[in-house]
């Protein structure tokens, strides 16, 4: 809660809600108890008294009765009907919604048309024809609102529920015996809450301008009684001549409707979790570049070079130190493997090197990475637009997430060509084509007009590989390109890059966490761990003389064919939470040769000849 409440208050326009709503609701609770004059005693001799009179704050209206007094009166009312009206409508067209969309079939086919058929109906005819049949009052203006707007909650929630019926959590929640109301009530409803409560306080302020827009036109609260409506259409005939008895209950309605509105933003946002990570805004065209970094010069040769590169996150008063001082390099024609568990920095490392963590919470605080002679940490965006996907190209772990689905496979090679180069459509096209068959798709001319969803995993990881090779990069960054595919997909991916690399002479940085495809594919290794490199150096070497104990027991876990009983080591215990690192080693708490001396001071990578390791107490000493 307390979380929530500091992201609602970050959020500097929903905390403004939050404060004229409060004070609103604070004076419309305390009006009985404030010394005020009874707000439907008339007292003509008091017709039309100006605000600061003697005994009338704001002023009388065309019956002498206190406007102050039928203010607070008619706001309490209205806030009354507004969030009564939000209830009735939320909760049962919640209720509609869900059964609908969790039954589906005919169920839902019949209470979805007749949902279609009140949406046909302008809603303000709507109501006034419910009032119409029911007799004017407030209670009865209530009913007609709330009617309303119950298809409005029925379509939204149904919607919703539709995409969560066919979740496996659902299927697993049927074969454990659960019946359809304990389902729902458990295993939907909780799911569906923050929508619900998300669409009442975005609608409550409508319903209280319907509410108002009745009692204008004389259908809602009755004389002596007031509500802002009322007191609004009352005062119609002295608009000209006292503006002031109209221009009181419209401040009031502009007011409150305002801040229900910001705040009701202000809670969707805080509520949503792909924005709790970071600040409520979008994410900036290029990671945030601390402006105390200071550019570290290139310690090795290399067409790409990354000198004591940090990125970090910062979330509340939390700092993530994801990539801590990583220095590495990787020459033409070369392969460089990153790996490492699951947090280690790996992809963040990946990411950094053109600028694409999100930031907010992102944000690069030392180091720097030269590409061609120049220092990338900092460049202007259209710098590095013209360098991303050009000279250096991005293959990504889902490519279903990163091709866009409504577009033909063959335009959006086409397109990342034409991005670059001034090339006509027709030549774009040819090249999208060509390229389809360098990454060997069987049938390209065909394959070219397919859409995302039209093709297999491996087929879209093909077209992924393409759309890196469009404009012939130096540097391909591949993040985990063949964790999602089957081993025979996976080898014949590893193939494909092998030989482009061979016949292009790219240099490529590969991200993963399996030391058989490392072992496969790249030269040179970086092992990292907690956001650091503990061990680098020829694969070959690594492979059959690790040396950290980390590395060690990484390959240990990699199954062998044909190694019978072998038994499997896996690595006991979990990654450390780069907010909270141990002082000295990361790994000592899963370490066995662990000592005193590793959990003292920081620990510096060492070694020559391209060859290093982060260790007191290494398995092999480096020569
Ligand atoms: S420094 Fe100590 S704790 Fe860390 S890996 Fe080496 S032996 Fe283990």
């Amino acid at each position: 809660m307390t979380g929530f409440l500091k992201l609602l208050f970050r959020n500097r326009l929903a905390a403004m809600g939050a404060v004229i709503l409060g004070a609103i609701l604070l004076l419309v609770i305390l009006t009985p108890i404030l010394p005020l004059q009874n707000p439907d005693v008339t007292a003509t001799a008091d017709r039309f008294q100006r605000p600061l009179s003697p005994g009338h704050l704001l002023g009388t209206d065309h019956l002498g009765r206190d406007l102050l007094a039928r203010l607070l009166y008619g706001t309490r009312l209205s806030l009354i009907v507004g969030v009564a009206a939000a209830l009735i409508a939320g909760i049962i067209g919640s209720a509609i919604g869900i059964t609908a969309g969790y039954f589906g079939g005919r169920l839902d086919n019949i209470v979805m048309r007749g949902v279609d058929m009140l949406m046909a109906f302008p809603y303000i005819l709507l109501a006034l024809a419910i009032v119409a049949a029911l007799g004017p009052g407030l209670m009865n203006a209530l009913i007609a609102v709330a009617a309303v707007n119950i298809p409005f909650f029925a379509r939204n929630i149904r919607g919703i529920t539709v995409g969560l019926a066919g979740r496996e959590f659902i299927d697993a929640a049927k074969l454990s015996g659960m019946g359809h109301t304990r389902i729902i009530l458990t295993e939907l409803l909780p799911n569906v809450l923050p929508v619900i409560i998300i669409a009442m306080s975005t609608t409550v302020g409508w319903m209280i301008l319907e509410t108002a827009g009745l009692s204008f036109l004389g259908l809602g609260s009755q004389p002596p009684q007031a509500d802002l409506g009322s007191m609004l259409g009352e005062a119609r005939s002295s608009l000209i001549t006292s503006p002031y008895v109209s221009l009181v209950p419209g401040v009031m309605i502009f007011l409150i409707v305002m801040s229900i509105n910001l705040l009701g933003d202000g809670v969707r946002d805080a509520l949503d979790p792909r924005l709790r990570s970071g600040a409520l805004s979008r994410p900036l065209a290029t990671t945030l570049v601390s402006g105390a970094r200071r550019p570290v010069p290139p310690a090795r040769d290399g067409l790409l070079q990354i000198a004591d590169l940090r990125t970090q996150f910062h979330v509340g008063s939390r700092i993530y130190k994801a990539v801590d001082g990583v220095s590495l390099s990787v020459r033409p024609g070369e392969c460089l493997g990153i790996i490492g568990e699951s947090g280690s920095g790996k992809s963040v490392t990946a990411l950094s090197l053109m600028g694409l963590v999100a930031s907010p919470p992102g944000i690069i605080t030392g180091g720097s990475v030269w590409f061609d002679g120049r220092d990338m940490i900092g460049a202007p965006y259209e710098d590095l637009r013209r360098i991303r996907g050009d000279r250096v190209a991005y293959i990504f772990q889902d490519p279903l997430s990163t091709l866009h689905p409504l577009y033909r496979i063959g335009d959006q090679l086409a397109e990342a060509i034409q991005a670059h180069h001034k090339i006509g459509k027709a030549e774009a096209n040819e090249r999208a084509l060509q390229l389809l068959r360098d990454v060997r798709i069987p049938n390209p001319e065909s394959r070219v007009r397919n859409y995302p969803h039209e093709m297999s995993g491996g087929m879209r990881q093909r077209v992924g590989i393409a759309m890196a090779l469009v404009n012939d990069p130096a540097v391909i960054i591949a993040d985990e390109p063949t964790t999602a595919l089957d081993v025979t997909v996976q080898a014949q991916i590893l193939m494909l890059l092998e030989d482009l690399r061979r016949e292009r002479g790219l240099a490529i940085v590969f991200i993963t966490h399996d030391f058989g495809v490392v072992g496969q594919l790249c030269d040179r290794v970086a092992v990292m761990y907690a956001g650091r490199i503990v061990e680098e150096g020829p694969t070959a070497e690594v492979l059959a003389r690790p040396s950290h104990p980390y590395t060690k027991r990484l390959i240990a876990c990699v199954p062998e064919l044909g190694q019978g009983r072998r038994e499997m080591a896996a690595i006991a215990g979990l990654p450390p939470v780069v907010s909270d690192l141990p002082p000295g080693c990361a790994f000592a708490p899963r370490c066995d040769k662990a000592s005193d001396s590793c959990r003292k001071g920081d620990i510096a990578l060492s070694g020559s000849g391209g060859r290093a390791v982060r260790c007191l107490f290494p398995e092999e000493a480096l020569t």
